[in-house]
């Protein structure tokens, strides 16, 4: 195991980023967590397929999360920029690059980068 491994590396990072944002939704409950773990797991088996794709796993773990909780506890995350009209989830794009961010596509704007969805929603978990 060399701890420097760039791909253990992406896959840490990416796991960071979803779960901070997981937290700034209020989402990250135990059996939502290892939905992550899930994500992870098929993500370092993709990469390894694929090693270019080490960049995008931050994006695509996100995807990932984003999938799985759909079927199991709905939307997320919903959209902090409309405050009115049907609740909605922000999309991830790129959906296959790097630097990803989450976007209201209704609204048409970039609301912060995978990871930093905390800062976006203005600290709601500070009370
Ligand atoms: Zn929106």
């Amino acid at each position: 195991m060399d701890p420097i491994n760039p791909l253990e590396q992406a896959l840490h990072a990416a796991r960071a980023r979803v779960l901070a944002d997981l937290v700034a939704g209020q989402v990250a409950e135990a059996d939502v967590v290892s939905l992550v773990e899930e994500s992870i797991a098929q993500r370092r088996w993709w990469v390894e397929q694929w090693p270019d794709g080490v960049a995008f796993v931050a994006g695509l773990v996100a995807q990932d999360v984003q999938d799985a909780l759909l079927e199991r506890h709905g939307r997320w995350p919903l959209c902090p920029v409309c405050g009115s009209g049907d609740p909605h989830a922000l999309d991830v794009e790129p959906e296959l690059g790097p630097h990803p961010h989450w976007v209201c596509h209704k609204a048409g704007v970039k609301v912060a980068s995978v990871g930093s969805l905390g800062s976006a929603t203005g600290g709601m978990m500070s009370s």
